[in-house]
Formats: C-alpha cells, sequence, structure tokens
C-alpha cells in the first residue's frame, strides 16, 4: 500500500466500505472471480482502477493478494507507459 493510500483519509474511506462488504461474504473476487471467504485476507477493491479513471463508490472485495499484484503491475504499466514528446500533444491548452 502507497504511503498515499496510507493517509487516514483514505483508510476512513475503506473501514466504512468494509463495514458494508463484509456481512455479505462470501462474494466474488473483482479480479480472479473466486470466492473471497471471510476467513481469508481481502481488501476493499475498486471495480475499475481510479488510475484508470474508476469512481470510489464503486467497490467491492478481492483478495489481498489479488488486488496488490493488480496495484503493482497498474503501477508498472503506467511507470512504462511511453511519454509523449514535447511540443507534440494533440491536447488543447488549458488557457
Ligand atoms: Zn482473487
Amino acid at each position: 500500500m502507497s504511503r498515499h493510500h496510507k493517509a487516514a483519509k483514505w483508510s476512513n474511506v475503506s473501514g466504512t466500505y468494509r463495514k458494508r462488504i463484509e456481512p455479505g461474504l462470501p462474494m466474488p473476487c473483482l479480479h480472479c472471480g473466486k470466492p473471497v471467504l471471510p476467513s481469508q485476507a481481502w481488501d476493499v477493491a475498486h471495480v475499475r482502477d481510479l488510475a484508470r479513471s474508476g469512481s470510489v463508490d464503486r467497490v467491492g472485495p478481492a483478495h489481498r493478494f489479488c488486488n496488490r499484484s493488480s496495484g503493482g503491475k497498474l503501477g508498472a504499466a503506467i511507470a512504462r507507459a511511453p511519454r509523449p514528446v514535447k511540443g507534440t500533444s494533440k491536447r488543447e491548452p488549458r488557457w
């Protein structure tokens, strides 16, 4: 978990969703589809990753290993993505 996600702001949100989701277990893991059992280590996961314009409100259970592995792969993919060469962007300037 990144330092950003350890901030109290985010841990409080995760705890709220965790309390809502926990009574409904077992539920399918958002990443592998296998059931998340109450006895297993699990995380509150986003249906669509926030880094890919997902929503904070659309969450569900995921195995801890699946969720953290997925987050690591996404972070690596973003870090490895080719960056546009300066001056070639098709985006309009904000001003
Ligand atoms: Zn899983």
